[in-house]
């Protein structure tokens, strides 16, 4: 068995074990900077959650296989620059990354043009640190209206806790700000920490060097 079958098994054992409801989170196979051939057994293997970080790369990697398998779901999990959403729009199923009214515009109309819906989630600052993306949690609402009024299909929240910190604090926050807005979806937890978004109802858990390794 190839070793991210293994780690995947493996993560997937932990969180039935942790997860009260019988509804268990989606797990995306975080494959950034992984060639496809590492990442191939695991499709075969019937994983149907990937992410990627970048549009290129993600296009690059997926182009292929994405004709040729439409039950599999490409995941945009980093930030998108308005000059590549059209890009963006033909390769992913998911963008976790929404945080401004601009991109959000910018998306509408691709989907437009392209006559392509995509799910998507807006990515919230929490903590409200000056090098991360997100929206902040007092812009959120008025984010929440505008992708409403432009018909995007908003399916949750998403976020990045800060690094070194206990990080079950921000999942209960976003939780609670997810509940708030009656949204269904939920996009947290990530390699160290997805245990403890499993406690708070993440829906889905972005997951890459628990699978596939570190990254160089
Ligand atoms: C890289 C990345 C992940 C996965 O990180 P790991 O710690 O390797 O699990 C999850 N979410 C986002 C937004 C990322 O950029």
């Amino acid at each position: 068995m190839h070793f991210t079958i293994k780690n995947l098994e493996t993560i997937k054992e932990e969180v039935k074990l942790n997860v009260k409801s019988d509804h268990l989170p989606e797990i995306i196979a975080v494959s950034k900077t992984f060639a496809i051939e590492k990442i191939k057994p695991l499709i075969e293997y019937g994983h149907k959650h990937f992410g990627e970080n970048k549009v290129q790369e993600a296009k690059n990697k997926w182009m292929d296989i994405k004709k040729k398998r439409s039950d599999i779901s490409l995941h945009l999990i980093g930030k998108l620059q308005s000059n590549k959403v059209n890009q963006a729009i033909e390769i992913f199923d998911y963008i976790h990354s929404v945080d401004n009214k601009k991109l959000a515009k910018k998306i509408a109309e691709a989907e437009v043009k392209k006559n392509k819906k995509l799910k998507l989630f807006l990515q919230v600052n929490l903590a409200s640190e000056e090098q991360k993306s997100g929206v902040s949690v007092e812009g959120l609402s008025d984010l929440v209206n505008f992708c409403c009024e432009s018909k995007l299909d908003v399916q949750g929240l998403m976020c990045i806790p800060p690094l070194n910190e206990n990080s079950e604090h921000y999942f209960q926050k976003l939780y609670q700000l997810n509940n708030q807005y009656n949204y269904k979806q939920l996009s947290m937890g990530m390699s160290s920490d997805y245990l403890n978004a499993t406690k708070y109802s993440s829906t889905f858990l972005r997951i890459g060097s628990k699978i596939f390794g570190e990254r160089i």
